[in-house]
């Protein structure tokens, strides 16, 4: 094939050929720590300790990286492990760097608890005012990190915008693109040097596995991320790895059902006397809402609801409802990044529509 395949062909078959020996048509869990040398130094296909890295862990790295439109990619056991490599990589004692004012809680977190013993410094910025984040960078910026849209409160980054802002500063841009996945918004493509995934979220799809990725187009990064892949060890197992393959596959299918859905539900929503706020980026199954009633309101729809599974997490084929002040964003409570108490999130599962509007509706009475 000349041309780059389309998105689901590549989902399919990037990275994931017939085993060669076998035909085996799914890529192997290679379950394998070690690799047998042919002589000191003679790695077969350049394997030899499976943190370094390993055949079913490649074929995800390549898969992620040829949806994102990417050169690079990089598999660990956490999208917390790859926030921290991509961290680690790309800072040192003394730099700064702008996040979302709006973050999601763990990346907060892991920046003002940990990352600033380490002599880090950082702002905060709304991610949809490329002027605000401009004003956030200073003389020590070397990162710009934004979501978009952002967690929980779905707001959207202009990303060309920003990655010119960036740049212009001498600083680099990260892109967590979890929420709109590579489906829907590919970052590089619009001057994004690094982007992020939780895969656990809808590239995995299916709530059975927690990981993450970074790709990039760069090699200098991808070397530093590699680094880190081996000298920190943050790496995903190959059973999890087969896991997040195999969710991959189905990932346009899911996402289409996942958008029409949602369309759906904020149709209801938008209208409901109960609800005094809709958001929703047009795209994918993450609906924000605020409800009239204030915060016991809010819980007592997440009580209510029976279908919509009360849980953390998103991005599965399960619809699920959280409280993010109690749950997921707990940890921004009284920070800069604190959310609305009256704010629930929805995860729109692919299940009938149907059922999903009758629980809200029942929810809401
Ligand atoms: C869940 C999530 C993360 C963290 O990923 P884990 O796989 O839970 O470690 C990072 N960013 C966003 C936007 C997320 O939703």
């Amino acid at each position: 094939m000349t041309e780059t395949p389309g998105f689901s062909t590549r989902a399919i078959h990037a990275g994931q050929e017939p085993d060669p020996r076998t035909g085996a048509v799914n890529v192997p869990i290679y379950a394998s720590s070690t690799f047998a040398q042919d002589g000191v130094g003679g790695l077969r296909e350049g394997f030899e300790y499976a943190r370094t890295g390993n055949p079913t862990r490649r074929a995800l790295e390549t898969a992620i990286a040829a949806l994102e439109g990417g050169t690079h990619g990089r598999a660990f056991s956490s999208g917390m492990a790859a926030t921290d490599a991509a961290l680690r990589s790309m800072l040192r004692p003394g730099d700064h760097l702008v996040i979302p004012n709006d973050a999601y809680g763990g990346t907060f977190r892991l920046i003002d608890k940990v990352l600033t013993h380490w002599g880090i410094t950082y702002s905060v910025a709304p991610v949809d005012d490329p002027h605000a984040i401009a004003e956030a960078i200073t003389p020590e910026t070397k990162v710009v990190w934004i979501e978009s849209p952002t967690n929980p409160l779905l707001n959207v980054a202009d990303i060309a915008a920003v990655a010119e802002v960036a740049h212009n500063a001498g600083a680099k841009l990260v892109v967590d693109n979890t929420f709109a996945t590579p489906y829907y918004q590919q970052p590089l493509a619009l001057g994004a040097d690094v982007v992020l995934h939780s895969t656990t979220k809808y590239l995995g799809g299916h709530s059975d596995v927690v990981g993450g990725a970074l790709v990039t187009d760069d090699p200098e990064l991808d070397a530093a991320f590699g680094f880190l892949q081996n000298g920190a060890g943050g790496v995903p197992s190959p059973f999890d790895v087969f896991l997040t393959l195999r969710g991959l596959k189905t990932l346009s299918v899911r996402m289409d059902r996942h958008t029409a859905n949602a369309a759906a539900i904020v149709e209801l929503l938008q209208g409901h006397e109960s609800i005094s706020e809709v958001r929703w980026p047009g795209y994918a199954g993450m609906v924000s809402i605020r409800l009239s009633g204030g915060r016991e309101a809010a819980l007592d729809m997440c009580k209510k609801l029976e279908l919509f599974t009360l849980a953390e997490s998103l991005g599965g084929v399960e619809s699920l409802v959280e409280l993010p002040a109690a749950m997921t964003h707990a940890s921004t409570a009284g920070s800069l990044l604190e959310v609305p108490d009256d704010l629930v999130r929805l995860s729109v599962g692919i299940e009938d529509v149907e059922d999903l509007l009758e629980d809200l509706r029942r929810s809401l009475r």
